[in-house]
């Protein structure tokens, strides 16, 4: 990666200075409410840096997938409570994906968002990753920087990717397959290991000709797991699953499931091996659960891994919003060395050592 990519001191004297600052509050929210608050609580050091030097601070965010249109289940209320409890004064402007202009980069949509801002700060790592309108518009006309959030992500996985202690080991699971086989590749170039539960092992398990029942799966991916099998590097998958049967049932299986059954969670055994990878390496990497912890009856294989998480000597790092809310939901959050803000954007940078967020504050009038 070449270039400087200018800090927050790089903005130079913001005393009096209107600060647009991307965030990504993009929060779990149930009827209405927000469940977690992560995000909102890891742009507060960014924003208190800027207020406290004078700054009028302006925050936009995203929230959900409201397809280009207002729509008052993604509306920023809820979000803008919690952030004036958190950060009296600080103001928030609503859903940026209200705008079919944000998602689409449309050079009136950015006119609008640095309209009467002097100066731009992106603190959204989990949005980094995507060139939107927000994302990659306002530095080419600002004074750009990366927030404090932004900075020690990039730190952290830059670090990760380039100088990793080995054995380094990454833990995948979750639900977005075709999303994230893409990265798993680019991995494998860069991990001793790889450890697959999940969703995503229902599309390798049947990639080495094992039924898996009625789990959820991606046919049009298992020509890609073929190949990434083939190609020498280790991968550890399931050799035991809790699931329903057919009759929607609990079950515990063996590798093979009947038809009809779905694969909810790693099996007991297939969690102790997966610990013992995890206790055994210098560096992991986690993203995604390893079951639907969302209901306690699946959630023991997570619960154990997040554990392993937890005890090993290993530099420890987490990614992604689920795989964050479960390490929270077992009290384990703060015996990691690094919660990423970032599913999407953790994977893409460990990947190609770049996000367009990144390249564009590179390219901003004060870099
Ligand atoms: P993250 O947000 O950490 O990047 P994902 O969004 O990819 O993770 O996936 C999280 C979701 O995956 C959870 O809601 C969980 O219930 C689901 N999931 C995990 N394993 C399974 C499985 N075997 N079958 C169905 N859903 C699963
Ligand atoms: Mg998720």
């Amino acid at each position: 990666m070449v270039g400087h990519i200018p800090t927050l001191p790089d903005l130079g004297d913001v005393a009096g200075k209107r600060v647009l600052v991307r965030t990504d509050f993009n929060v779990p929210m149930e009827h209405g409410e927000i469940t977690d608050d992560f995000r909102i609580r890891s742009a507060l050091p960014t924003i208190s840096w800027l207020t406290e030097r004078g700054a009028q601070v302006v925050c936009a965010s995203h929230l959900g997938r409201p397809k280009g249109a207002p729509d008052p289940k993604y509306s920023m209320d809820a979000v803008r409570a919690r952030l004036a409890a958190l950060a009296p004064g600080v103001e928030l402007l609503e859903n940026l994906r209200f705008d079919p202009g944000e998602e689409g980069n449309d050079p009136a949509f950015v006119a609008r968002l640095v309209e009467g801002v002097d100066a731009y700060v992106n603190d959204a790592f989990g949005a980094a990753h995507r060139a939107h309108a927000s994302i990659v518009g306002p530095p080419r006309t600002l004074p750009s920087a990366m927030g404090l959030l932004l900075q020690k992500e990039v730190d952290v996985l830059l670090g990760l990717r380039n100088n990793p202690k080995r054995p380094f080991v990454a833990v995948l699971g979750g639900s977005k397959i075709s999303d994230k086989l893409g990265v798993v590749e680019a991995l494998l170039g860069v991990v001793d290991a790889l450890v697959i539960g999940g969703a995503m092992c229902f599309t390798f398990l049947a990639a080495k000709g094992y039924p898996i029942g009625d789990s959820l799966w991606e046919p049009d991916q298992v020509e890609t797991c073929k190949r990434l099998l083939a190609g020498g590097k280790r991968i550890h998958l399931p050799e035991d699953l809790v699931g329903v049967d057919a009759e929607g049932n609990f079950a515990t299986f063996g590798i093979h499931l009947p038809d009809g059954a779905k694969g909810f969670d790693i099996g007991p055994g297939t969690a102790a091996a997966f610990s013992d990878v995890i206790i055994e390496s210098r560096t992991v990497f986690w993203n995604g659960p390893m079951g639907m912890f969302e209901d306690p009856r699946f959630a023991a294989g997570t619960r154990t891994i997040a554990q392993a998480m937890a005890d090993t000597k290993a530099f420890t790092v987490v990614g992604g919003g689920d795989s964050a809310a479960a390490l929270a939901q077992f009290g384990l959050d703060d015996e990691v060395d690094h919660v990423s803000t970032g599913g999407g954007a953790s994977l893409e940078l460990l990947e190609l050592g770049d996000l367009p967020g990144l390249a564009a504050l590179r390219g901003a009038p004060n870099a």
